[in-house]
């Protein structure tokens, strides 16, 4: 069932939490809402679900063609996971997994032999069928998570929304846990929706990221153009390590550090400052000038122990740099701290300064 969200606006007194957000979820697909702390991804989570009222007369939720604003949570059929788990503590992992459809009208109630069924089959799922008679303070973290995950599923709900699903986690647990929600999502495709601020997480998991900030979408779309191709500055920022460099654009070119950059988009651009974005994967190093502009620079400091190798550097004009590249290509080097460098950029995303 797909999910549309039409100009949502949520204020909490004089702050405005949401600000005219919209977003369409397909059939099936598992969207990302990423963003830092404050941002609005749980203000928006909990509207979908029913737990939080939008402003009154700012927008519209459908769930398929149906206009669910009036809808009362439990009439949503929505399954939801949080962060803590908040299992049962006093009932077994079949119990806490059953509870969902235990409390089903009578009519509706599957027999108990019905129920073993379910039940069980969603503990395969979750590859939990071993430990159906533990109790949660029994299982470690992850498990107790995919616990949540198979009650949030017993409910056969329509949509799935998580928020910060993996975030009590420690990193290896949710990195796991993380890949096996992408596989378990392409086994079943439920319509989800998870909430998270963790950029990795987001790009590794999702068919599609929304990048919230301050209550408004800066961007949607798949890992590979919000990565790649992002709209503001926000998003490049947030979306991992990015030198950052203040330039000009000037006939169609930007100028900064001792660079002068091709900068076609911005052909008719007047000239006025600019604000430069380089991921340090997209910085060639080489120890001669080949001829190709350049920025001569000093390493500092050699991070290798990593797949890939990360060197701080010093520009001539000043700057701190950071360039990645592959453990083969620094072994080829032969550089050591002090060396001097030549850096030239494959990529740069360029925003005219607005300030
Ligand atoms: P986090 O990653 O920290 O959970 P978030 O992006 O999920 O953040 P929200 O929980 O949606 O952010 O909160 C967005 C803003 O709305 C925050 O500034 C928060 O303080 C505010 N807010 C949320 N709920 C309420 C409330 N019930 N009353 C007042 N302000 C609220």
């Amino acid at each position: 069932m797909g999910i549309e969200v039409r100009n949502i606006t949520k204020t909490f007194g004089t702050f405005t939490a949401l600000d005219d957000v919209s977003l369409s979820v397909a059939t099936g697909e598992l969207v990302a809402l990423l963003g830092p702390s404050g941002s609005g991804k749980t203000t928006l989570l909990r509207i979908i679900a029913g737990l939080e009222q939008p402003n009154a007369g700012s927008g519209e939720i459908f769930f398929q063609d149906e206009n669910v604003a009036h809808r009362a949570v439990g009439s949503r059929k929505v399954g939801f996971v949080f962060q803590h788990y908040a299992l049962f503590r006093h009932m077994t992992v079949f119990e806490n997994v059953a509870f969902g459809l235990r409390v089903r009208p009578r009519s509706v109630r599957p027999g108990r032999n019905l129920l073993k069924y379910k039940v069980l089959r969603l503990l395969k799922l979750v590859q939990l069928e071993s430990m159906a008679h533990r109790y949660p303070h029994q299982l470690s973290g992850g498990q107790r998570q995919r616990v949540a995950l198979a009650r949030a599923l017993a409910i056969e709900p329509k949509v799935l929304l998580l928020d910060e699903p993996f975030g009590a986690l420690d990193a290896r647990v949710r990195q796991e846990l993380r890949q096996w929600l992408r596989r378990l999502h392409d086994d079943i495709h439920l319509t989800s929706v998870f909430v998270t601020h963790d950029q990795d997480e987001a790009l590794e998991l999702a068919d599609r990221v929304l990048v919230m900030n301050e209550g408004r979408i800066e961007q949607i779309g798949t890992p590979d153009e919000v990565f790649h191709h992002p709209k503001t500055e926000f998003v490049v920022k947030f979306l991992g390590q990015v030198n950052f460099f203040h330039g000009r654009l000037d006939g169609g070119k930007v100028h900064f550090s001792t660079l002068a950059w091709e900068s076609p988009e911005h052909a008719g651009a007047v000239s006025q400052p600019a604000h430069v974005f380089i991921r340090p994967h997209e910085l060639d190093v080489d120890v001669q000038n080949d001829g190709h502009p350049s920025l001569k620079a000093t390493v500092r400091r050699i991070h290798s122990a990593g797949p890939n190798v990360r060197l701080e550097l010093i520009a001539q004009s000043g700057e701190r740099i950071f360039a990645e590249m592959s453990q083969d290509r620094y072994r080829s080097l032969h550089i050591s701290a002090g060396s001097t460098v030549y850096v030239t950029p494959r990529d740069v995303k360029v925003f005219a300064d607005k300030s």
